[in-house]
């Protein structure tokens, strides 16, 4: 069925990115587009659903609006993610991480008595909620809920550790931009919600211990948090984030991949997060282009510097192997206004030059969609529109194939209507037929 014959706006554009691009899947794109203006929930949907695991508030928000603002306690209630299948364009089940935005046009709401995604009146998918995990009945003998010290997403692909809540890159001068680590952190102990700024090795190590005995989804596991310039509780970055690992992998030795987020590192601290168990290494650049880093980045580009930034990154290769090292980039916040760029076309050849620097050296960035967080420094704006999104799948494609990798290893099943990774669809555009004969996902 087609609809672009009806004035509706979001539609049309949506079919016009069809035609203009037949070789991605539709799937992707609609799954783009929905993260970059988010989710409105109608209050009966959220009524009727039941057995659904809601939104865990793992690191960032990303919300489109604070949580003081939302209507119907979306906050408390809104599903982690959403699964969409079917629909006027027959989807195949394409999972989507939940941004809560009232005024969003895509709306979940209930059609014929079943959960449906909506736009403009137009049917575009049945809808599922994630599930919740088995190891959520169970509880801590600190007394701390499983689901805040180690929250499952992804469709309960990948335990999410935030170990440090917080950034020591502190204000205007030194936070990233489009990050609102510290403010979340702020807004939901404002809201009285249980969130804890530093995560205990035993908290979590016995939190790894019950997802161990009563979980068979996860395969992976992040640590994360915020960067430590200085030192926190008398340790360097490296040393930190290296003891999660350590702990969780003496117990359980290879019964996940893990993976670890943090800052570029000097060799020394690289090796640390290596020898302690960490299989895959991420070490995000954020934002390629030398004249934005330094605007979107300041704290990075004071204690580091982006030459530096980048040659760690590289340095790192040699430590984890290349395909082991995903440095994450923000797709779309190259536009953020006021100092980004304004023409699609210049946005993308920047960043794929820097797709380009990395994937001829065998490392595989991949993106998240920039989400215009209200309490961010970049704060509301409307952000780069679906073409941009849609070009920037087809150029990570491009230079994913042209160099001939295979999937990056951590993140679930490449390919439309498998993939699980949410906060972007670059797994979901991996054409299967077109990954490296017997290599087809990077060893871990
Ligand atoms: S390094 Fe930047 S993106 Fe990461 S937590 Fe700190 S301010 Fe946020």
């Amino acid at each position: 069925m087609t609809t672009s014959e009806t004035t509706h706006v979001m539609i049309a554009e949506l079919e016009r990115m069809f035609d203009a691009f037949p070789d991605l899947p539709r799937e992707a794109i609609i799954k783009q587009d929905i993260l970059r203006v988010g989710l409105a929930f109608d209050e009966n949907a959220l009524a009727v659903a039941s057995g659904y695991k809601p939104k865990d508030y793992f690191i960032f928000s990303f919300d489109l609006v604070p949580l003081k603002e939302m209507q119907h306690h979306e906050a408390y209630r809104s599903p982690e993610e959403i699964r969409m299948t079917g629909g006027v364009y027959q989807l195949q089940p394409t999972i989507v991480s939940v941004r809560v935005n009232p005024d969003s046009p895509y709306r979940v709401q209930l059609h014929e008595g079943r959960l449906a995604l909506l736009c403009e009146g137009v049917h575009l998918a049945d809808l599922e909620f994630p599930p919740i995990p088995a190891y959520y009945a169970h509880s801590l003998s600190s007394g701390k809920k499983i689901s805040e010290i180690a929250p499952a997403i992804e469709w309960g692909y990948l335990i999410y550790l935030t170990a440090y809540r917080l950034c020591q890159y502190w204000g205007k001068s030194e936070e990233c931009r489009f990050c609102d680590l510290n403010e979340n952190y702020r807004q939901q102990k404002a809201q009285g919600r249980e969130y804890t700024a530093v995560k205990t090795i035993d908290d979590i190590v016995e939190a790894m211990a019950l997802i161990n005995q009563h979980d068979t989804v996860s395969k992976a596991y992040t640590v994360t948090g915020g960067s430590i310039t200085s030192s926190l509780q008398g340790m360097k970055e490296g040393e930190w984030y290296a003891r999660y690992a350590e702990a969780i992998e003496s117990r359980f030795p290879g019964r996940w991949i893990p993976k670890a987020v943090v800052q570029a590192l000097p060799k020394d601290e690289a090796q640390m997060l290596r020898d302690a168990g960490y299989r895959i290494y991420h070490p995000n650049y954020e934002v390629w282009s030398p004249e934005l880093f330094p605007w979107i980045c300041p704290g990075k580009e004071r204690y580091v510097g982006r030459d530096e930034w980048i040659k760690r990154i590289v340095d790192a290769a040699e430590i984890f192997g290349p395909e082991r090292v995903i440095p994450n980039f923000v797709g779309g916040v190259e536009m953020a206004q006021p100092h980004g760029f304004t023409d699609i076309e210049r946005a993308i050849a920047s960043t794929t030059e820097g797709l380009d620097y990395f994937m001829s050296r065998g490392i595989i960035p991949r993106f998240t969609t920039w989400c215009p967080e209200p309490t961010s420094d970049l704060g509301r704006q409307d952000g780069p529109p679906l073409e941009y999104f849609v070009k920037l799948l087809l150029a990570w494609r491009t230079t994913f194939e042209h160099y001939n990798l295979p999937a990056p290893p951590g993140y679930g099943r490449p390919g439309v209507g498998n993939a699980e990774f949410s906060v972007s669809a670059f797994m979901d555009v991996i054409r299967l037929d077109r990954l490296p004969k017997g290599r087809e996902v990077a060893e871990v």
